[in-house]
């Protein structure tokens, strides 16, 4: 698999960044980047965007990370103004459960706008996406145009299914984030993210209080099917 990735990327010229939010799928996707060649490498930036809402065993798992892989991830933070304005707006720190217009201000303004300063300047950055994870996800494609950011985002593992996910962790004896230890199945910022029950999907701990058709956080909203999100090389 990592050929193949190695392959496709040696068609993309300039800088690359992996957008790395400390989810199995991430690590994997990592993982096969750094079996590429110093040609690749050398041009690519792994990144992770701290809300600073993380659990405190994210915070803890990302220095693992860096320790397992022998690399430093770049931390991208919303600006401390912006962030206290947002505070504002919510009325308290549960106020993006209020309404999806603040849940989506909540998510613009902590992972959004950095993720466009970690994308500035980049040709394509590489994903952890699975269309399995998610029905917002399930016309996911290999190679996609990013329109918002201009990009080409490469999602590596987009047809992986859980089994084979798994079996590559553990073949590569790479660490996962703690708390899938403890039923989270998708881990993102801690007012929006809970375990999750025998049966439910693995999206469902995000933002469970809302319509499955709406949880992406603006970093992955996609394009209806059929609308031309797709990339050739
Ligand atoms: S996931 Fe929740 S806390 Fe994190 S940025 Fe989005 S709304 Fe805010």
């Amino acid at each position: 698999m990592s050929g193949e990735l190695e392959k496709i990327l040696e068609k993309i010229d300039g800088q690359l960044a992996l957008a790395f939010s400390h989810q199995a799928e991430d690590a994997a996707a990592l993982d096969l980047l750094l079996q590429c060649g110093q040609g690749i490498r050398g041009r690519l930036e792994v990144f992770t965007l701290d809300t600073r809402k993380l659990f405190p065993e994210t915070v803890a798992y990302h220095k693992t990370i860096e320790e397992f892989f022998k690399i430093t991830i770049k931390i991208y933070r919303p600006a401390e103004a912006e962030v206290e304005k947002l505070e504002k707006a919510l009325g308290d720190e549960w106020g993006m459960r209020d309404s999806l217009e603040n849940r989506r201000l909540c998510c613009d303004v902590r992972k959004v706008v950095p993720l466009g300063e970690a994308l500035h300047g980049k040709n394509a950055w590489i994903t952890g996406m699975r269309a399995a994870q998610a029905v917002t996800r399930a016309g996911l494609a290999l190679l996609e145009w990013d329109e918002k950011n201009q990009l080409i985002k490469l999602n590596p593992l987009c047809r992986w299914t859980d089994e084979e996910l798994d079996a590559y962790i553990k073949a590569r004896g790479i660490p996962l984030h703690p708390l899938y230890g403890e039923s989270f199945k998708s881990i993102g910022c801690s007012p929006c993210t809970r375990a999750v029950l025998e049966g439910e999907d693995i999206r469902a701990g995000r933002w469970w209080w809302e319509d499955p058709s709406q949880k992406e956080c603006g970093l992955h909203r996609r394009p209806r099917p059929g609308a031309g999100q797709g990339a050739h090389l």
